[in-house]
């Protein structure tokens, strides 16, 4: 589809909200007023002496119009515009409407400290977004729910994030940059890049010996984290204790994620090393989703491991569910909901999948495009996930949005009364400082007294992060000085 901007250059709350409703299309974008072709998709976005937009799409064509307000104001108008016309057009009424963001959330405590309870707040984003009420209701139930975590935050405490980009395979979904440890080379990496790692961590230890900051929460992410041998994530979690005063943390994390990685001898490691919540993560519960997806274990492995982890003595332990995937239907759906909460995990994750360019399921697009749209099967699937959650005890804790989702859908973290992933929480809010090792890793330090937030980046391949290692030092001097200034 063609979009031609005349007079303006709206261009990302335009593609914004085209992508709720056309998610895995690529759009033309013309900012030099020029017509229309006179058959065909296209999309207008106008200002003259009103602002206007006129869609031509499958056959249909509508128009609107506006007033024209101030420019904060008019970006606004125009996405409510687009979603009436897109929706008029369609037929499909993304749950979200018009809002964009990737942080509902933020706006629901926003409305909370204005005074606003449930039905108002409901009110409001319908009336100023078009959120349905299912979904505002979502949000403010997790604003709620969050409410005692972002409460109880020092604004001198920090998490820390240690990246482990490596997994077993590489799931068909999957845009991140982990490597697949089936290749030689990511494999000859690993030792590498556990050296590095650890030389990060302890180069962090020393940068915060001498400032008043302290270790709230640690997670050890990916990828996959197990995809290590048990020898090498013990090394990286003693390093940490060694290294960084973790004796006031709250919780400390470790994404097992994949049940092909996890071991009763690394489970044991994690634990005894002071890990006090670990995810294991199915995705689904059906066998041939897993196959189709590139996922090499089965439903019954996952649910073992699960087993082996409490048998370990875990008693917080995340699942992660994704809604979507491709092959899966409504049905399979649903009895991976039955038989995670038959297990009793302390956090359920529901994710909406996300086909990002970089992944392989991106050049399969065209096969899924009946999972799109807010009547789809997995809109369908999301909404069963909150009415079973909830009526099995789960609250929303946590919740975020990403571009390219189906439907325009959410990723929400469930939990049982007062089992709340803190990191969680705290990097969605983006309330606290993070520190973070390992390749992908992004540093996020906030200025306590005015909110600010400065961002530093490490590389982001493992092979870019062992080889270049050295040209962080610049960006790491910049960050000691923030920490320095704010918090000595
Ligand atoms: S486990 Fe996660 S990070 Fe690893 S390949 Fe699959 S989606 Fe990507």
């Amino acid at each position: 589809m063609t979009v031609y901007f005349e007079n303006n250059s709206y261009k990302y709350e335009t593609e914004a909200v085209l992508k709720l409703f056309r998610p895995l299309e690529s759009f033309e974008f013309v900012f030099d007023n020029t017509p229309p072709a006179p058959a065909g998709d296209y999309l207008r976005v106008c200002v003259s002496d009103e602002l206007s937009v006129f869609v031509s799409l499958g056959g249909r064509y509508e128009e609107k119009h506006s007033p024209l307000t101030d420019e904060k104001e008019r970006e606004l108008a125009l996405c409510k515009m687009l979603f009436t016309v897109l929706s008029e057009i369609t037929g499909i009424r993304p749950a979200w409407g018009c809002l964009t963001g990737i942080r509902p959330v933020k706006k629901v405590h926003a409305l909370i400290d204005e005074g606003c309870g449930r039905d108002e707040v409901i009110k409001r984003l319908e009336s100023t977004y078009f959120v349905s009420e299912s979904r505002g209701g979502l949000a403010y139930d997790t604003a709620v729910t969050q409410r005692a975590a972002v409460d109880s935050l020092q604004k001198n405490s920090f998490s820390l994030y240690i990246s482990v980009p490596f997994c077993p395979t590489r799931c068909s979904y999957c845009s991140f940059v982990s490597h697949s440890v089936q290749s030689k080379g990511a494999r000859e990496l690993i030792p590498k890049y556990v050296d590095m790692l650890c030389r990060e961590i302890g180069e962090l230890g020393e940068m915060l010996s001498d400032k008043n900051v302290f270790c709230d929460t640690v997670y050890i992410g990916g990828g996959t984290p197990t995809s290590l041998s048990a020898r090498e994530i013990d090394r990286i979690m003693k390093k940490i204790a060694e290294s960084i005063d973790i004796s006031r943390i709250r919780e400390y994390t470790v994404e097992a994620g994949r049940a092909d990685t996890i071991t009763a001898e690394k489970l044991r490691v994690i634990k005894d090393n002071g890990a006090t919540r670990i995810s294991v993560n199915p995705q689904t519960m059906q066998d041939s989703v897993l196959e189709a997806i590139g996922r090499r274990h089965t439903a019954a492995e996952a649910e073992e491991k699960f087993l082996l982890a409490r048998k370990a003595g875990f008693d917080n332990i995340n699942t992660d569910l994704i809604a979507g995937l491709p092959t899966d239907s409504l049905r399979g759906f649903e009895d991976t909901l039955e038989r995670i909460i038959g297990l009793s995990p302390e956090n359920i994750t529901v994710h909406t999948l996300t086909v990002k360019r970089s992944s392989a399921l991106f050049g399969k697009a065209d096969e899924m495009r009946e999972q799109f749209g807010n009547d789809s099967i997995t809109a369908k699937m999301t909404d069963l996930s909150v009415k079973r959650l909830t009526a099995a005890g789960y609250s929303p804790y946590y919740l975020y949005r990403q571009k390219n989702t189906l439907g325009g859908l959410e990723n929400v973290g469930w939990t049982k009364p007062g089992r709340e992933g803190l990191y969680n929480i705290y990097i969605m809010d983006e309330a606290q400082n993070i520190l973070a090792c390992g390749a992908g890793g992004s540093t996020k330090l906030i200025d306590p007294s005015t909110g600010k937030i400065v961002r530093y980046f490490n590389y982001k391949y493992p092979y870019e992060y062992i080889s270049r290692y050295e040209k962080m030092t610049e960006y790491k001097a910049k960050a000691e000085e923030f920490l320095r200034q704010k918090f000595s």
